[in-house]
């Protein structure tokens, strides 16, 4: 007989190990899929990893502007790249191994395989079709294998891959996907980035560190298209300071390739056609959802434009069938994944009280050099959402702390409804950005208004200070500028 569980998770990334974790917690018995790796894209070959390549680029970055700050390092350093991508992949496996621990500790089974949702309440695992190849991620021990499994619920978590524009298809040799982006055997000369969100802009930032020729290629008008436009023009500036390329409002239209390099068409606004020729390219033009050979169709589960379409709480159209994550849609981020994980099986267990997930709360960053973070509505999808608003502002190079760090680059930037003082969006470019925007999110999910924010006392000095002043800035209060 098909073993039983309350709740099966396909996919272990971080929506699936989470949801796992915590219907454990709630007492439910709970089995969790998975077919290449724990911790899914995330922690194997997203944030993670890419996190420890920018850690060494900024590291290189500081070593090579050592001057700057009266220190003597003897000649240009450089990288050896396959010590970084030794270190990247090496992060990746402790926290592979991490999310094995958490399953263990909390009592979720493991099933090794594929699996397909048959009907609703069961599955079935089979052969995965994507064998483990990194030597860093074995198959845990002691997992279940292949098989029929039963469950009440059932939650897809199953993520997205790469997407690829036609005619520009990743070959994994001259063009790459974030797969080879994140562990190049060399260092190419030179290198196209197509797309600027985060994933491209992050690579951009990594590569050019390591002192590669970067030329980003983005179809948008402003670099980050979906940050404020004021912030992503400091970025840009910023980045091209740091001597990378930047194209927007521009296409490729074509890409030829030679034996090792390739030259890309591209089409700027105004209709003039330039050819780069690069080494490399990397695609970063977004993911799509893994929503085939799950038995989607069959069972009836609703898709669009390649999600699974889902209510605030990760319901489905069919009872029992759930979806969380990447898979679920945008924003496609692990923090968000986690989330609707937690809260799509709180409210399996019945919990009082669950909240829906907002996805207007959830913040958004970008490890690039300078960073950039942001939550909530930019000014002009406020404006374009009616609001009355007011508009704060205050610049890193009147911080002191910025000053001290030598990042004096940046700017804070928060929006509040006018006549409620509700805090609508904060925008952030420049060091630790990242770090800082979680006060804002606080902020904006306690529904806090100007008033207390600005009686909240900040820590000085911190680059944290900005966000007070800012939030002081948009009602005529700044006291450092
Ligand atoms: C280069 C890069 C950098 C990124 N950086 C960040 C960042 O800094 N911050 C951030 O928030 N997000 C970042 N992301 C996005 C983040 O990785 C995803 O949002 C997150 O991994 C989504 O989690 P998930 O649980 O929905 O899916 P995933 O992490 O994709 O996990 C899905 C899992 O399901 C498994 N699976 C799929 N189908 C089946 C099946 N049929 N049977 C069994 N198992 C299956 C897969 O093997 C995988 O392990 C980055 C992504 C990339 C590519």
């Amino acid at each position: 007989m098909a073993e039983n569980y309350d709740v099966i998770i396909i996919g272990s990334g971080p929506g699936g190990y989470v949801a796992a974790v915590r219907a454990s917690q709630l007492g439910l018995k709970t089995a969790i899929v998975e077919r290449e790796h724990l911790g899914g894209i995330c922690l194997n070959w997203g944030c993670i990893p890419t996190k420890a390549l920018l850690r060494s680029a900024e590291v290189l970055d500081h070593a090579n502007h050592a001057k700057d700050y009266g220190l003597v390092l003897e000649g240009k350093m450089s990288a050896d790249v396959k010590a970084v991508v030794a270190r990247s992949r090496g992060v990746s496996a402790r926290l592979n191994g991490g999310v094995g621990f958490l399953m263990k500790k909390n009592k979720v089974d493991v099933i090794w395989g594929e699996a397909k949702i048959t009907k609703p309440g069961e599955i079935v695992v089979g052969k995965s079709s994507k064998p483990v190849v990194e030597p860093q991620n074995p198959v845990p021990k002691n997992v279940k294998g292949e098989g029929t499994y039963t469950a009440k619920h059932i939650i897809i978590a199953t993520g997205a891959r790469p997407r690829a524009l036609p005619g520009i298809e990743p070959d994994g040799k001259l063009i790459w996907t974030y797969f080879e982006a994140m562990k190049p055997a060399a260092l190419p000369k030179s290198l196209i980035v197509i797309g600027s969100g985060a994933i491209g802009i992050e690579f951009a930032s990594f590569y050019r560190s390591m002192g590669v020729d970067v030329t980003v290629v983005e179809v948008m008008p402003t670099i980050m298209p979906v940050e404020d436009v004021e912030v992503t023009a400091i970025a840009r500036k910023q980045l091209e300071k740091r001597g990378m390329k930047i194209l927007t409002s521009a296409k490729i239209t074509k890409v030829e390739k030679a034996a090792d390099s390739l030259t890309a068409h591209v089409e700027t606004a105004d209709g003039k056609v330039q050819q780069i020729t690069a080494d490399r390219m990397i695609s970063a033009v977004g993911v799509q959802g893994n929503i085939e050979n799950l038995g989607l169709e069959a069972v009836g589960v609703k898709t669009d434009r390649g999600c699974v379409v889902i209510d605030g709480y990760g319901k489905t159209n069919i009872a029992g069938i759930y979806a969380i994550g990447d898979v679920a849609g945008p924003p496609m981020l692990a923090h968000k994944a986690e989330h609707e994980g937690v809260v799509c099986v709180e409210k399996i267990a019945g919990l009082p009280n669950v909240h829906a997930t907002d996805k207007g709360k959830v913040p958004g960053c970008t490890y690039c050099h300078p960073q950039v973070a942001s939550v909530g509505l930019t000014e002009a999808k406020a404006k374009e959402a009616g609001r009355d608003i007011r508009v704060g502002r205050f610049s890193f190079a009147a911080n002191g702390k910025a000053i001290a760090l030598g990042e004096d680059q940046g700017l804070c930037k928060v929006i509040f409804d006018k006549k409620t003082g509700e805090l609508l969006g904060a925008h952030m470019v420049g060091a630790e950005v990242t770090e800082l925007i979680q006060g804002f999110v606080v902020a904006m999910n306690l529904e806090t208004t100007e008033e207390e924010l600005m009686h909240t006392i900040f820590p000085h000095p911190t680059v944290s200070e900005t966000m007070k002043e800012a939030v002081l800035d948009a009602y005529g209060r700044v006291l450092n500028a």
